[in-house]
């Protein structure tokens, strides 16, 4: 293996995230039954005339943006033709001559450039359901928009290309422009593959790889591959140009067909849509939306919240979390108090309740104060848990919940004092123990006045009013 120079290339396929398909009104709903969202138009009935979605253009623009392209404001489509049991019109909808992004470039936060070939708009063709003795095709995928992302064969290892997905996905879910939820279908990735002797500057014979439904099942297919390529050609085989699919039950790729070229799709110009330009004021728009990215975010948060990078690493993986965080910063500006709260007992409240982020109703505001009173030792830490467990999912009034639960804080003196006497008068035997030496003794008499109050004691406070009643 080490002989030889791997070459990767990826092409990502990703949905765009709108209500309805790109050249008809129907839904986009993944869920729904077999064949219920199709209609004459995706159907691909005679006479029917697609009618472009704006929708996907903003998105996608949005996309091309994000990965630095260069903009084509000049749009245009394409027939693809070819034959397949899930494309009824036997032709799909597509852009080849000119793409609506060329020349992007995308840097991974290892410091990797990898460079963008193109970005195109094209439709989704409908899913075949192998059975043991039939086919079922369902229609409701069919006309769904799609972004095509090509990178140029940039990427040199298995890793790297599993570096690359997960930070393009990042990206593309950063911007809102796709779920990307590979379980849904939503991002799907072909990959190109090929071996040269290090030194060499001609690319080797590449095999294309597809049928791979996970970044893991990408990286694993790749490692066979090159494996299989550099065995073939240190025995003096000659690798062919085709196409195998990764096989996940055998861990190994097998020949689906051999490659077909460009010239064999028939490329023409879609006649049923016009050409048209993009305004600038949609460029603008999209401009303004794709803001700062990922890479760009951490640098900052590093800089600004001054919380260490592990904390900033998982609280950027999810964009809804990192903006959770910026919110309640603007609340309560103690960073590392937020970030403790947020990725200790916040996680794992959510990481308890059904849908994760989406079933949390608690405000940025509401989180921030149950740790500034934490802070303030409103709270101690067991009442400031279960009043987080109380409103994260209601966003109740936190006063309100921490009256009605009796869990106001009790670290005023007054009110302690009497727990403490209680505590010592109880229990003389570690009163002596700690007097002889042993200090562990005392946390034993704080367990006592936490219980009395029934876990409302600052223990702190308790600790340090025990200690002094004891010595006196
Ligand atoms: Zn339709």
């Amino acid at each position: 293996m080490s002989n030889f120079e791997i070459v990767i290339g990826l092409e990502v396929h990703t949905q765009l995230k709108t209500k309805s398909k790109i050249f008809c009104s129907c839904s986009t709903e993944f869920k729904s039954p077999p064949n219920t969202n199709i209609c004459p138009v995706c159907c691909g009935y005679p006479g029917v005339l697609p009618v472009f979605n704006k929708k996907v253009l903003e998105l996608a623009v949005r996309v091309s943006l994000a990965l630095k392209c260069e903009t084509n404001k000049s749009i245009y489509f394409e027939r693809k033709n070819y034959f397949y049991p899930d494309l009824p019109k036997d032709y799909q909808i597509s852009q080849y001559k000119m793409p609506l992004g060329e020349r992007g470039i995308l840097e991974l936060p290892s410091g990797k450039k990898v460079n963008i070939n193109r970005v195109h708009m094209e439709e989704d063709a409908g899913k075949l359901i192998h059975k043991e003795d039939c086919s079922l095709v369902d229609f409701n995928r069919t006309g769904t928009p799609l972004l095509e992302i090509v990178s140029e064969p940039d990427i040199r290892s298995p890793q790297e290309a599993y570096d690359y997905l997960t930070y393009l996905k990042l990206v593309i879910q950063y911007i809102g422009s796709s779920d990307c939820d590979m379980e849904k279908g939503s991002l799907r990735c072909d990959a190109n593959i090929s071996l040269r002797r290090h030194g060499d500057t001609k690319l080797g014979t590449r095999v294309e790889l597809k049928n791979m439904n996970s970044f893991r099942g990408v990286r694993a297919a790749l490692e066979f591959e090159a494996k299989r390529q550099a065995k073939a050609i240190e025995s003096g085989e000659k690798i062919i140009q085709e196409t195998r699919l990764w096989d996940v039950d055998n861990l190994k790729t097998v020949v689906m067909r051999t490659k077909e070229q460009a010239h064999d799709y028939r490329y023409f110009p879609e006649p049923d849509l016009l050409d048209f330009s993009v305004s600038n004021e949609l460029i603008e728009g999209e401009k303004a939306l794709v803001g700062e990215l990922p890479i760009e975010r951490k640098e900052r948060f590093l800089k600004e919240y001054k919380i260490n990078q592990k904390e900033v690493d998982i609280i950027l993986a999810s964009p809804w979390l990192a903006n959770f965080f910026e919110e309640a910063n603007k609340a309560y500006p103690k960073s590392q108090e937020l970030s403790n709260w947020l990725l200790g007992p916040f996680l794992e409240q959510v990481n308890a309740l059904e849908k994760g982020f989406d079933s949390v109703k608690i405000s940025t505001q509401k989180f921030a104060q149950i740790v500034r009173y934490f802070s303030e030792k409103k709270l101690n830490n067991l009442a400031a848990k279960k009043v987080l467990s109380l409103s994260i999912a209601t966003d109740q009034d936190i006063d309100g919940i921490i009256e009605g639960e009796g869990l106001t804080q009790v670290s005023g003196e007054d009110q302690l004092s009497l727990f403490i006497e209680e505590a010592i008068k109880d229990n003389p035997k570690p009163v002596k123990e700690y007097l002889e030496g042993k200090e562990q003794a005392i946390m034993f008499l704080v367990g006592q006045v936490m219980k009395k109050s029934r876990g409302n004691a600052n223990p702190q406070v308790a600790k340090d009013m025990l200690k002094r009643r004891i010595e006196e």
